[in-house]
């Protein structure tokens, strides 16, 4: 059986597309169709970016709905999406081939979780400054919502991603445009419903699935106020260019090949969990993992056992088996452009210790690929996978495993291994990066996550991810001069 839509989320409403083109969605573990929805081209997103403007601009709309009454929405639009939670995590493991113990917490519970935090954060965060001035008067600072948000998102934490942008720009005040990546829309379906049911304002969400071309039009369009993009860092680059062109505000959450620094004083079989959940989770398919693992030649063929034995004891299966670690990558193309990468780590000589093959049968499953003496300066060490492929790279002290770690053109993650904790903080502080744990890695709803250098600008999350979406106002009264 398979979930079909023939309507779109636009102004508060279904409404029908203005094309009969359509998306079809795989399940990644048999290949075979699991449903479709109506693809959004150009004249629908006019309709929804025209739907968030008026809802912005309506003189009693949702930017000057009091923070309380905003967030009492938010609260409902969590308790509407929790409902469906299970459901939704289920069609993203179905589509993307995550294990359903994971989107469990990330597309099932971490959605409702950001709406709450941000619906608690809003009354703070929207009120104005009173400053005595330097000029006799006061200045008034007041956070006004950005605008029009364009939201794109891409398939490996369909839900996840989207809540890290909707959720502060709803609070702030905005409005939005979401469009979700081509491989993963039915999930995005079950929280149009949510939003639905919870009450959200016509036009304050909107939802348009398609792909590149939708996107473009989406970024450049005149309605737009910013641009909050997360996916690949040359997508990120072209839109980049074309909000420098516009003189458009953009936030970008780009690609990463971050490193796990593994200290000579660790034992790494006691936190082997953790260090699994830090480098292999979602089958390699999240941008911060620790791919490029940083072994000291002192104990360097102890750690390549560890991390080959890692690989090689992960229970492969069915995304939807609670018992899986390693499900299948989300789709053929996907798989093969993971596998050009392994056969090209062979034919640059690294030395395969575990993985790197794709087993027979259906679905897009690739075998957790661990490679050995990998040199840093190589396409294993320099390029995003996105797979299971771990790329060990010997040093020989603490101050070259932090240069191989910066010797990177991305920096979004990373993590440092150790017995000692202090030690830890002290070289996570030497790595030039977004983001990096010490003895695991999670990202806090609390902290800002975001990169560095290729892996683009702009922070989600915090308090520091609801001033994105907010521009600052001064008013000055009374000044002297
Ligand atoms: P992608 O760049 O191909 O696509 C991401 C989204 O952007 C999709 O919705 C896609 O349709 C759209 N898109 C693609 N090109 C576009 C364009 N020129 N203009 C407008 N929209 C466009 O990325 P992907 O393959 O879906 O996702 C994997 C990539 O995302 C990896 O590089 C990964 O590291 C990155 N990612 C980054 C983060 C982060 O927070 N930094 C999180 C998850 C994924």
């Amino acid at each position: 059986m398979t979930v079909d839509y023939n309507l779109l989320f636009v102004g508060g409403g279904w409404k029908q597309p203005a094309t009969s083109n359509r998306i079809t969605a795989y399940a990644a573990s048999t290949g075979e169709p699991v449903g479709s929805v109506p693809e959004a081209l150009r004249p629908d997103v006019d309709a929804a970016v025209a739907a968030a403007r008026a809802a912005f601009d309506d003189p009693a709309g949702w930017p000057r709905f009091p923070a309380s009454e905003r967030a009492a929405v938010l609260e409902r639009f969590a308790e509407a999406f929790a409902a469906r939670g299970p459901e939704i995590a289920c069609r993203v493991s179905i589509q993307n081939g995550m294990p359903i113990s994971l989107s469990g917490v990330l597309e099932a519970s971490a959605p409702p979780m950001l709406l709450r935090y941000y619906a608690e954060l809003t009354e703070k965060w929207s009120k104005p400054d009173v400053r005595p001035g330097r000029f006799g008067g006061r200045a008034i600072v007041v956070p006004e919502p950005v605008g029009v948000v364009a939201a794109i998102v891409p398939w490996n934490v369909p839900q996840g991603i989207t809540f890290m942008k909707i959720a502060p720009a709803l609070a702030a005040g905005c409005t939005v445009v979401l469009k979700p990546s081509p491989e993963t829309v039915l999930d995005a379906f079950l929280m149009a419903e949510a939003a639905h049911e919870a009450g959200l304002p016509p036009g304050v969400l909107n939802i348009v699935p398609g792909g590149e071309d939708t996107g473009r039009h989406l970024v450049r369009h005149v309605g737009v106020d910013k641009v909050s993009f997360t996916g690949s860092t040359t997508a990120g680059r072209e839109i980049a260019a074309t909000c420098g062109g516009l003189l458009r505000p953009v936030s970008l959450e780009l690609g990463g090949k971050s490193a796990a620094i593994v200290l000579p004083d660790v034992d790494l079989t006691t936190l082997m969990d953790r260090f699994f959940r830090a480098t292999l989770l979602n089958n390699g398919q999240l941008c911060w993992l620790g791919t490029r693992v940083l072994a000291p030649r002192s104990r360097y063929d102890e750690i390549v056992d560890a991390v080959t034995g890692l690989a090689k004891s992960l229970v492969v299966g069915d995304p939807l088996d609670p018992e899986t670690q390693l499900g299948p990558l989300v789709s053929a193309r996907h798989r093969d452009r993971v596998a050009a990468a392994i056969d090209c780590g062979v034919r640059d000589g690294a030395r395969l210790t575990a993985g790197g093959s794709c087993p027979e049968g259906p679905g897009w499953y690739l075998d957790a690929t661990v490679f050995a003496d990998v040199d840093n300066g190589s396409a294993l060490a320099r390029e995003e996978i996105f797979g299971p492929v771990l790329a060990v790279i010997p040093y020989r002290d603490e101050d070259e495993a932090i240069a191989i770690a910066n010797d990177s053109e991305y920096g979004l993650g990373g993590s440092v291994w150790t017995a000692d904790p202090d030690r830890g903080l002290a070289v996570a502080r030497r790595v030039h990066t977004g983001s990096i744990g010490v003895n695991g890695y999670a990202n806090d709803p609390v902290a800002p996550f975001g990169g560095v250098k290729a892996s683009g600008f702009g922070r989600e999350l915090g308090p520091e991810g609801l001033a994105t979406y907010q521009v600052s106002k001064s008013i000055y009264i009374d000044q002297l001069v």
